[in-house]
């Protein structure tokens, strides 16, 4: 087992607070979301943290996600369930980007997602709680990776995906154990069901930001940046932005790892980036509104940011305009185009929401938002070998004449 899962390490956790009223909510009992509908975040005490820690400490640990488990909810080393949950590498791509663009490249994880960031810790702190059947509705991704750490520890999984979920991701949930099933809906209809059943006791409801930690497992996307670049932050992040749960998440470990004292006060510009055909918080950055109304007939390639409503918009809305980011739009042309000019220029293979942000940093340096010797990273969420790629079907017979000069 990996070192950093072998001693009993404390937690730091205080509490939860309710992200729009700041109500308060004990520790260490299960919650879903605040009585005001909103999602619960989780709060530390940092001055003790920072005592009993230092970045240093942390630094010298071996490089995985687990190496920041004084920042992180689980109190009993025995409730975490483990895939490997590395550091994922930054790649810079030079040719399809720019000089100062690095790739955060999240397909290497557990499941092929930063899924597994928010569900390993998810689950974790349900077995924990004692929860033993868990209901989720999912795009994909997320749905992967729940099935694969709940069917690790015994917990049962009901999981729902909308019709146009693609056949990989359902394929790759039911291979893991769970009871998958295709809704004729959107993602948030798939969710109302999961309510239902929550509601009437027969699950717990693990919908984005609907339980509290997984946010706090997105949180280590900004924790490694931080340790990566050497505890100073990037120019700008460009997230593809759903359910939002890592770019909330990255503005918090921000705040706490500030708060610390291992970084200054510069922040990234948090460029959420969303496809034109499912853009609801876009749409509400530009009307200069608070909340996010639901997108009607969404539809784009892009399957992990097709959320027409999301729960956590006024936090991503605050930390995008906080930050002094924007929330930008690409089109499926211009998201399917970065994901070739990524391949074929630079020999990464980007996932479509992964090509989304780069064609999306593209435009923006057009559009005089970002300057090309600004340090920019970009999210590509998900390994490109989970979706369909173009076709290469050109044959050779063996038992012709081969014009090897022509291959
Ligand atoms: C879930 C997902 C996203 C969106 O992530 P959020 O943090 O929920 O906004 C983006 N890309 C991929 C591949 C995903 O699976």
């Amino acid at each position: 087992m990996n070192r950093n899962l072998t001693e009993d390490r404390p937690t730091f956790v205080t509490h939860l607070e309710c992200s729009l009223t700041g109500e308060r909510y004990e520790a260490d009992q299960l919650h879903g979301l605040s009585r005001a509908g909103r999602p619960l975040l989780v709060h530390y005490d940092l001055e003790a943290l920072g005592r009993a820690v230092s970045r240093d400490t942390i630094a010298a640990r071996e490089t995985d996600l687990w190496r920041w488990r004084e920042l992180l909810p689980v109190r009993r080393t025995d409730s975490i369930v483990s895939l490997g949950e590395i550091e994922t590498p930054l790649i810079p791509i030079p040719r399809s980007g720019g000089g100062q663009v690095l790739v955060k490249d999240e397909g290497r994880l557990p499941t092929g997602s930063f899924k597994a960031r928010g569900l390993v810790m998810a689950v974790a702190m349900a077995r924990e709680l004692g929860v033993t059947r868990i209901a989720m509705p999912t795009n994909g991704n997320a749905g992967a990776a729940l099935a694969a750490y709940a069917a690790r520890c015994g917990i049962e999984t009901v999981i729902l995906c909308p019709e146009e979920t693609p056949e990989v991701n359902v394929r790759e949930i039911a291979a893991q154990g769970a009871r998958v099933w295709r809704v004729n809906g959107q993602i948030d209809e798939c969710g109302a069901i999961v309510g239902r059943g929550a509601a009437e006791g027969r699950w717990f409801d693990f919908s984005t930001l609907k339980e509290p930690y997984r946010i706090e497992g997105k949180k280590t996307m900004g924790l490694e940046l931080a340790a990566q670049l050497g505890w100073e932050l990037p120019d700008a992040i460009f997230y593809p932005t759903g359910g939002g749960t890592g770019l909330i998440g990255m503005w918090k470990a921000f705040d706490e790892m500030e708060r610390l004292g291992w970084i200054g006060s510069k922040r990234p510009r948090m460029y959420a980036v969303q496809a034109s055909g499912c853009a609801p918080i876009v749409r509400a950055y530009e009307a200069g509104e608070e909340h996010a109304e639901r997108w009607e007939d969404a539809a784009t390639v892009a399957a992990g940011i097709r959320v027409p409503k999301a729960v956590g918009d006024f936090l991503i809305l605050r930390a995008v305009r906080e930050s002094g980011g924007a929330a930008l739009a690409v089109g499926d042309p211009a998201i399917l185009k970065a994901v070739e000019d990524c391949a074929k220029k630079d020999g990464l293979l980007l996932c479509p929401e992964g090509g989304a942000t780069l064609a999306a940093y593209n435009q923006a340096v057009r559009d005089n938002l970002v300057d090309e010797d600004e340090r920019v990273v970009l999210f590509n969420c998900a390994t490109g070998l989970k979706y369909p790629m173009p076709e290469a079907g050109q044959w050779l017979d063996k038992n012709e004449a081969i014009d090897l000069g022509a291959l």
